[in-house]
């Protein structure tokens, strides 16, 4: 077995490999020897293409189904119009269901508040709710009044950091924001929803580390992988890091037609997330989001992969099954026992 180098990234390092992330997806495809022709590609997406580097080096080259590579590769289908896709199936912008307690700071369910830390993420996922997300309205850097909030709230116990994604902050900025969740009393653990440890691992620096290390309330870091095969020997070394400072990892995944949709794909991605470090957590349908209907699958068909990997992995590698249901007290796991009924009759 090889040891993964415990060593975290030089600050600078993460800003720079950002900064040269691919833009253009002509440019990504050259890069991967994939013909342009073998896409409909929108050259002008609302949305535009955004892709570190490290994260095209785990690509296929020359795949055009590479299921890396149909996550963030902008396409026409994205412009059809499909009857129940929205901008904002959540409601998440609309203060009528009482979700936005203060700028930026979102509390749908008990004891937990959702901070968007940053409007932005180091890579664009097309299936992103994100992606009519009215950041403009939230103001995530002027979070003064979110920390008032969070603290004359004594309910709230956790506080979840999340964009955009958190981690696009600088280290300077996360140590502060980390620093005066901690001084708040009540606040029992910080949670960090980020894709950053995988889309770029260089991110996960001394400084980064030595803010969680010394964080008083434990700290959970979420991250966000859809397959196998956007775990390398750098996100294995960045997951490393991170647990030496004692942090909980777990992912988060949706579950993308044509990029995870089935069985044995989701069993490997729980268990080489388990060879670095990371339990699975969640298995989000996708939501109803407009643009995204080419990457839906059925409820019925993702009860019956998710039972597939009940049967072949222990409990503690399979990860919740959910939808995201406005208006509910959690997040809604899918049932199997209606289906069955359904089947049956
Ligand atoms: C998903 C989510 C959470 C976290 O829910 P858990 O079930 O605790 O992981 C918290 N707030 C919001 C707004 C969410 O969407
Ligand atoms: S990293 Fe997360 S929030 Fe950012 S675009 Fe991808 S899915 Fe959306």
């Amino acid at each position: 077995m090889i040891t993964p180098n415990r060593t975290p990234w030089q600050p600078d390092e993460w800003q720079k490999v950002l900064r040269d992330a691919f833009r253009q997806p002509h440019a990504l495809l050259r890069y991967l020897d994939i013909p342009a022709d073998a896409f409909n590609l929108d050259e002008q997406p609302d949305f535009p293409l955004l892709v570190p580097e490290p994260f095209a080096a785990r690509m296929a080259s020359g795949d055009p189904a590479d299921p890396l590579l149909l996550q963030v590769l902008p396409n026409l289908q994205e412009r059809e119009h499909v009857p129940g896709f929205v901008e904002d199936p959540l409601g998440e912008d609309n203060s009528v269901l009482g979700f936005q307690r203060a700028p930026a700071l979102i509390q749908k369910y008990q004891g937990r508040v959702l901070m968007i830390a940053t409007p932005g993420c180091a890579v664009n996922c097309r299936y992103c709710f994100r992606r009519h997300f009215p950041y403009q309205d939230h103001k995530p850097r002027a979070h003064d009044l979110a920390m008032d909030s969070i603290r004359s709230d004594t309910s709230i116990s956790e506080v979840i950091l999340s964009g955009g994604d958190p981690l696009l902050l600088g280290d300077q900025a996360f140590a502060t924001l980390i620093n005066e969740i901690n001084a708040i009393e009540h606040v029992q653990r910080i949670r960090v929803h980020s894709r950053l440890p995988i889309v770029l691992p260089q991110r996960v620096t001394q400084s980064l580390v030595g803010a969680l290390r010394s964080s008083r309330c434990p700290t959970v870091l979420v991250v966000h992988c859809n397959h196998a095969h956007e775990l390398d020997a750098q996100t294995k070394r960045a997951f490393a890091c991170l647990r030496d400072a004692g942090v909980h990892l777990l992912n988060q995944s949706v579950l993308l037609a044509g990029v995870n949709d089935e069985t044995d794909l989701l069993c490997q991605l729980s268990q080489s997330l388990f060879e670095q470090g990371v339990l699975p957590y969640y298995l989000h349908m996708p939501d109803a989001v407009s643009g995204t209907a080419h990457f839906d699958v059925t409820e019925q068909r993702a009860v019956t992969l998710h039972e597939g990997m009940r049967e072949r992995l222990p409990g503690y590698l399979l990860p919740r099954l959910v939808r995201e249901i406005p208006g509910k007290a959690s997040k809604t796991p899918l049932q199997t026992e209606g289906l069955q009924l359904v089947d049956i009759s």
